[in-house]
């Protein structure tokens, strides 16, 4: 019937549309509830207020979406008539559609606290009440919604003990952030005290002009993460302490060579403190005489990663120079690179001065028996030359005391031997000879001190070789002259020799008592002997060490296989025509 300007410009609808049932003018609005709101009006007589409806009206031909506050009021006659219905309404589009955006935009973030993983707590006011808590945090605390609306400091108590109160409270006073990593928390979970650890900052939260009205809190529970790494610092801090009492000098390395750990024991013992060492100190510690080898052959294995090992004078802190031997070795990562060196320097000092003296004692004894032995030797083949034509008989005593003089002349000239490769002075007389021949020789000269074994023979070099006849010779009657020592109980040895590659291989095989598996490579070394056969068998425990440095000079080697018990075979190699190294 009455149509202001507004309405029909909100229809988009001419005057035409007076004096026409609505709903044939606007048959849009039919389906959308608003012919019934009418009849709930014409029905129940009274007034019908709609707040923020939602209705679809044209514009520029298509409909949109719009919200009003409207009241569609009953006109009554005299009487109880109702003659019309008064539509009176606003729009209020823009401030739905604000509102809308701010639910939404609060339902995200209430969404994000509820789902997070974290633990998140939002505490208001002075007294920290609880404003938010989300369910990581009640997880985390053991407990129920019902904390939101109490103050923090009276649902968990035993916080408050542990002085997470009074960090809150700090940053609700001066707004300053407070970080804690791995921090470890009592928590009365069913009335149990548990520790867990956890990684969290309280943050200040401000309202909108900025004022403080409350703190956050939002961490994560860390406990297996911090139980592991505190292990790790528990057992870093043990093998500090072991590495301190250990009586051997411990050291790290990084993966460029800077030493950056000393234990205690090299402090004690330089004197210097872990600065000094660290810087510097250390290497002016080393004896003049070693240091450019050790530094040079240090950076080499930087380098390679190769183990370091050296023997070097390293000063105490009253200047004294004593011996150690020093071993690196790298640590690596799992792609191969190193990640760091581990060093450890033992004192060898007693060790190797009386290695020293020693071989002082055995340089000076042998070489002062020489002379009167050499003496001795000279009257004896006198008096043989003497009594053979007299006394057969005192001839005979003679000839054993020849032997016996012969014997220890052996033996101290392998004593001097050893003088000579301590010293370097093992010089070779290199010349061109018949192996057979020398072969020959020796197994006859140990065939006629030994009639109870047979050696047998075989093989044959059919080409002249180049080397010390000799000292070559040495070796074979040192192997040769062990198989029969070593061998009481069975009487066969075997000599065998062949060429190959260029090489004279000879090999000494006996039935005898054999070496076990682990000495078979110290048999090598100067004066060792098995301890447990030492007292059967007599000897110097240096035979082997002079006849492997004989072939070493001659750039062969020397080896044994052996079981224990079953027999032993040595080994030797050396090339047909000797070669001096190249320095
Ligand atoms: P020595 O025979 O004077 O002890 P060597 O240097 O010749 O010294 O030998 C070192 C050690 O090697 C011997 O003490 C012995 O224990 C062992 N050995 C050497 N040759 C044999 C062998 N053929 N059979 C068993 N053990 C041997």
């Amino acid at each position: 019937e009455i149509a202001n300007d507004y309405y029909l410009e909100l229809l988009e609808q001419g005057e035409d549309i007076i004096g026409k049932p609505i709903f044939e003018s606007l048959p849009g609005l039919l389906d959308q509830g608003i012919k019934e709101l009418f009849e709930t009006v014409l029905e129940s007589r009274a007034p019908y207020y709609g707040n923020e409806l939602e209705v679809y009206l044209p514009r520029n031909k298509k409909s949109k979406q719009g919200f009003y506050n409207f009241v569609y009021q009953p006109i009554f006659e005299q009487g109880e008539d109702i003659s019309g219905i008064i539509v009176v309404a606003t729009e209020v589009t823009e401030q739905v559609l604000a509102r809308r955006k701010i639910e939404e935009s609060e339902y995200r973030y209430h969404n994000l606290i509820h789902t997070s993983n974290s633990i998140i707590l939002i505490l208001k006011g002075e007294d920290l009440v609880i404003s938010v808590v989300n369910d990581s945090m009640l997880k985390t605390l053991g407990k129920g919604k019902d904390l939101v609306g109490k103050p923090l400091l009276t649902v968990l108590p035993e916080i408050v003990e542990q002085g997470l109160g009074d960090l809150l409270h700090q940053v609700y006073m001066t707004g300053e952030s407070n970080y804690g990593y791995e921090v470890p928390v009592y928590i009365v979970r069913n009335g149990k005290k548990e520790l867990s650890y956890y990684t969290y900052v309280y943050q200040a939260q401000r309202d909108l002009d900025g004022k403080i009205d409350g703190v956050s809190v939002i961490g994560n529970e860390v406990t297996p993460q911090a139980i592991f790494n505190q292990k790790i610092k528990e057992s870093e801090a043990q093998f500090r302490q072991m590495a301190n009492l250990m009586p051997e000098k411990i050291s790290n390395a990084n993966a460029a060579g800077e030493v950056i750990y000393f234990n205690q024991t090299w402090r004690d013992y330089t004197g210097l403190s872990f600065e000094e060492l660290k810087n510097g100190g250390w290497q002016k510690t080393i004896h003049p005489d070693e240091i450019k080898e050790v530094i040079k052959s240090w950076l080499h294995s930087v380098e390679t990663g190769n183990d370091f090992e050296a023997e070097l004078r390293i000063a105490n802190k009253l200047g004294e120079y004593k011996w150690h031997l020093t071993r690196a070795v790298s640590v690596k990562e799992n792609n191969g690179k190193i990640k760091m060196w581990i060093g450890a320097t033992t004192d060898i000092h007693n060790q190797k001065t009386k290695e020293e003296t020693k071989d002082e004692f055995i340089s000076i004894a042998s070489h002062e028996l020489k002379t009167p032995l050499t003496i001795a030797k000279a009257y004896i083949d006198l008096l043989q030359m003497n009594l053979q034509k007299t006394s057969k008989e005192d001839f005979m005593y003679a000839q054993k005391a020849a032997e016996a003089i012969n014997r220890l002349n052996g033996l101290i000239g392998e004593l001097l031997d050893v003088s000579k490769i301590q010293n370097g002075k093992l010089g070779l007389n290199i010349t061109e000879f018949d192996f057979n021949e020398m072969i020959s020789t020796a197994i006859e000269g140990i065939q006629y001190a030994s009639p109870n074994h047979t050696i047998h023979w075989s093989g044959e070099i059919k080409q002249l070789v180049k080397g010390d006849k000799e000292r070559l010779q040495q070796v074979v009657i040192n192997l040769l002259s062990n198989a029969v020592k070593y061998s009481p109980n069975a009487n066969l040895v075997d000599i065998h020799m062949a060429e190959k590659n260029g090489e004279v291989i000879v090999s000494v095989k006996d039935k005898g008592i054999g070496i076990s598996k682990e000495n078979v490579e110290k048999i090598f070394e100067r004066y060792y002997r098995e301890e447990e056969r030492a007292t059967h068998f007599q000897g110097l425990g240096i035979g082997l060490y002079i006849s492997y440095e004989i072939v070493q000079r001659h750039n062969g080697t020397l080896w044994a296989e052996s079981k224990l018990h079953k027999g032993s075979t040595f080994y030797f190699k050396v090339p047909i025509i000797y070669e001096a190294k190249k320095l």
